[in-house]
């Protein structure tokens, strides 16, 4: 079977066992991204914790960017590695208000999309994960934001290779899949879900899983 092929084919069970949802903006762009940088191997009740007590605690970007590094770290200490995160976010804010002017990346909608990654990925802490994730939440663009749950299920099913990194596998995703907003969201949401629900981390649930037939772990281990 073709890769793109059976991309698709994935595309349509994760539909049938997670449903389809529209794709709407959940956030704010400047919330979006900050919030993004500190989900990095945090959950998401941690994530969200760590946001609003930054934003409870500063009550704006500039002072976020301006406070004492140590009391941002109390702040966003919810979040697991806050002494990384605090001075990555307060070098990104000061990196956006310098050039923009304002906390502001509404002007993103308007780049192209290739443009508006670079431009994102330029930012100190924001890698192609929280770049895409942003682009493909905030504003439609045709990324697909690969993170830990995507690049096991994708993985263990045969999309991509054993050693193929997350970086790298954006790339390989992306060129299997419609270059759709609502599909690739709808792709991220249903890889999501199914890893967090059935393709656990230590033991996949496959006795639940309608992927069976085409995925390369299953037929490994269970045939
Ligand atoms: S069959 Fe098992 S390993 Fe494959 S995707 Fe489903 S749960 Fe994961």
């Amino acid at each position: 079977m073709q890769f793109q092929e059976k991309a698709l084919l994935v595309y349509g069970k994760l539909l049938e066992m997670h449903g389809e949802i529209p794709h709407l903006p959940r956030r704010e762009p400047m919330h979006e991204l900050i919030s993004t940088m500190l989900s990095h191997r945090t959950n998401g009740r941690n994530e969200d914790l760590a946001y609003a007590r930054m934003w409870e605690r500063f009550g704006s970007w500039e002072a976020i960017r301006d406070a004492p590094v140590a009391e941002l770290v109390e702040a966003i200490s919810p979040a697991n590695y806050p002494e990384v995160k605090a001075p990555n976010i307060q070098k990104a804010l000061d990196s956006i208000i310098a050039e923009r002017g304002e906390a502001r990346i509404d002007f993103l909608a308007e780049l192209p999309t290739d443009e508006a990654l670079q431009w994102l990925v330029k930012l100190p802490g924001v890698g192609v994960k929280t770049a895409t994730l942003t682009l493909l939440f905030c504003f439609g663009k045709p990324v697909l934001p690969v993170d830990t749950h995507l690049h096991r299920v994708s993985g263990r099913l045969g999309l991509i290779g054993a050693k193929v990194s997350a970086e790298k596998a954006h790339d390989q995703l992306l060129a299997l899949l419609p270059l759709d907003a609502h599909v690739l969201f709808n792709f991220h949401i249903g890889m999501l879900k199914h890893g967090q629900k059935i393709c656990v981390w230590r033991e996949p649930r496959c006795a639940k899983c309608a992927l069976t037939e085409i995925c390369d772990y299953f037929q490994e281990h269970h045939t």
